[in-house]
C-alpha cells in the first residue's frame, strides 16, 4: 500500500537544488551587463577577476577564467584544452565526468577516458604512475590527468594536499596536464583548511561550480592560463554556451563567492549530526568528511528513498545499496536530526 505523499520538509538529494537568497536577488536586480559574446558585460568580467584572484598566486598556473553555464561544459572545456579528440584523460572509475556527463566527452570531445578503481575516488601518485602512459605506435598516449576535489560518489572526500602535490610533481616528471574538477572545492577548503590559493598550484585548468553550495542559480568559472582563454570561449560559444547579459547570473556567483564560502562548515556540521543520528540508530554510515554523507542499505536503495520521500525527505539513491544525502544552504540543523530519524525508519 503506498503513503500518501507529504510536502518535503528537507531535499538532500543534491546541493544543487539551492534557491537563491533574498540578498543575492537583490544583487542580481542591480547588476550592470552587456553582451558577454562581444566580451561587454562588465558583471561577468568582475567575477571571473574576482574567482580568478582567489585562486591565483605566484606558484598558479592559472591566470585567466571564463564563466560558463555548467560545470559539466566546464569539464569539457577544461579537458579539451588539454586533450584533442582521439587522445586520453585518465581519472578513478567514479569520476563525475564518468559517470554523470551523459558520455558527452565521449560524444562532443571524442577523449577517451581510462580510469582505476580507488579509495573514495581519490588517486595516488603511485596508481597515476602505473595509469599514465607515453604514446606510441598503436598505443594511445595519456595527455591529462582528471582529479576530482571534493569527490562526490566518493562522498565528498578531500584531497590531501600532499598527494595532489604528489600527482602535479608526476605529471610535469611525464609531460601530462592535470584538470581539476572542483566543483566542490569550496567544500575541500573549508573542511581541510588549505588555501585555494594552494590548489591554484595544482592544475592547469581548475573548474569550479557556483550553483552548488554556494547557492548560485546557474554557473560555473574555469580557470585556465591566459593563452588559452580565446580557444575556451570558442568551443564555449561552438557547444551552445555564448551567453549574452549573462552578468545578471555572474553577480549572483560574485555575491556567493562574498557571502556563502566560509558558512560551509555550517554544511559540514549538519552532515556530521546527520550521520551521528544515522549511527545512533543503527545505520551504516561513511563519511562525512565534508557536506555529503553515504548510507550503506542492506537492499532496495531506490525504495528506501521512496518511503523516505513520502515522510518528506528527499534523498538520492546512488547505487543498489547506497543512498546519498547531502547538507547544503537550505537545510537546518533541526530538519537533519528529523531526517535522521525518518531514514532510519524507512530503512
Ligand atoms: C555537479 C557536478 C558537476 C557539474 O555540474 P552541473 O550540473 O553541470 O553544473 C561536475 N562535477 C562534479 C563533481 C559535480 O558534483
Amino acid at each position: 500500500m503506498s503513503t500518501p505523499s507529504v510536502t518535503p520538509f528537507v531535499d538532500l538529494r543534491s546541493d544543487t537544488v539551492t534557491r537563491p537568497t533574498p540578498a543575492m536577488r537583490a544583487a542580481m536586480l542591480d547588476a550592470e551587463v552587456g553582451d558577454d559574446v562581444y566580451g561587454e558585460d562588465p558583471t561577468v568580467a568582475a567575477l571571473e577577476a574576482r574567482a580568478l584572484a582567489l585562486f591565483a598566486g605566484p606558484g598558479s598556473r592559472l591566470t585567466s577564467a571564463v564563466f560558463v553555464p555548467t560545470g559539466v561544459m566546464a569539464n569539457h572545456i577544461g579537458l579539451r584544452m588539454n586533450a584533442a579528440p582521439g587522445e586520453e584523460v585518465v581519472c578513478d572509475a567514479e569520476a563525475h565526468i564518468v559517470a554523470h556527463e551523459d558520455a558527452g566527452l565521449a560524444l562532443h570531445a571524442g577523449v577517451q577516458t581510462r580510469t582505476t578503481l580507488t579509495d573514495r575516488g581519490l588517486l595516488t601518485a603511485a596508481q597515476l604512475d602505473r595509469l599514465i602512459r607515453p604514446h606510441a605506435p598503436y598505443t594511445v598516449g595519456t595527455k591529462v590527468v582528471e582529479l576530482e576535489n571534493t569527490h562526490n560518489r566518493g562522498g565528498g572526500s578531500v584531497y590531501p594536499l600532499e598527494t595532489l602535490r604528489e600527482i602535479r610533481a608526476l605529471a610535469d616528471e611525464r609531460g601530462v596536464a592535470v584538470h581539476v574538477d572542483g566543483a566542490r572545492i569550496w567544500n575541500a577548503h573549508v573542511a581541510s583548511g588549505t588555501a585555494l590559493g594552494a590548489y591554484g598550484e595544482i592544475a592547469d585548468t581548475l573548474a569550479v561550480c557556483l550553483s552548488k553550495g554556494l547557492g548560485a542559480p546557474v554557473g560555473s568559472v574555469l580557470l585556465l592560463p591566459a593563452e588559452k582563454r580565446e580557444s575556451a570561449r570558442v568551443l564555449r560559444h561552438r557547444l551552445g554556451g555564448g551567453w549574452r547579459q549573462a552578468g545578471i547570473l555572474a553577480a549572483a556567483g560574485l555575491y556567493a563567492l562574498d557571502h556563502h564560502i566560509e558558512r560551509m562548515a555550517e554544511d559540514h556540521a549538519n552532515a556530521a549530526l546527520l550521520a551521528a543520528g544515522l549511527r545512533e540508530r543503527g545505520l551504516e554510515v561513511r563519511g562525512p568528511e565534508t557536506n555529503i554523507v553515504l548510507v550503506d542499505v542492506p537492499a532496495d536503495a531506490a525504495g528506501v528513498a521512496g518511503r523516505c520521500r513520502a515522510q518528506g525527505v528527499l534523498l538520492g539513491p546512488t547505487g543498489p545499496r547506497t543512498l546519498r544525502a547531502i547538507t547544503h544552504l537550505d537545510v537546518t540543523d533541526k530538519s537533519v536530526a528529523q531526517a535522521a530519524q525518518v531514514i532510519a525508519d524507512c530503512v
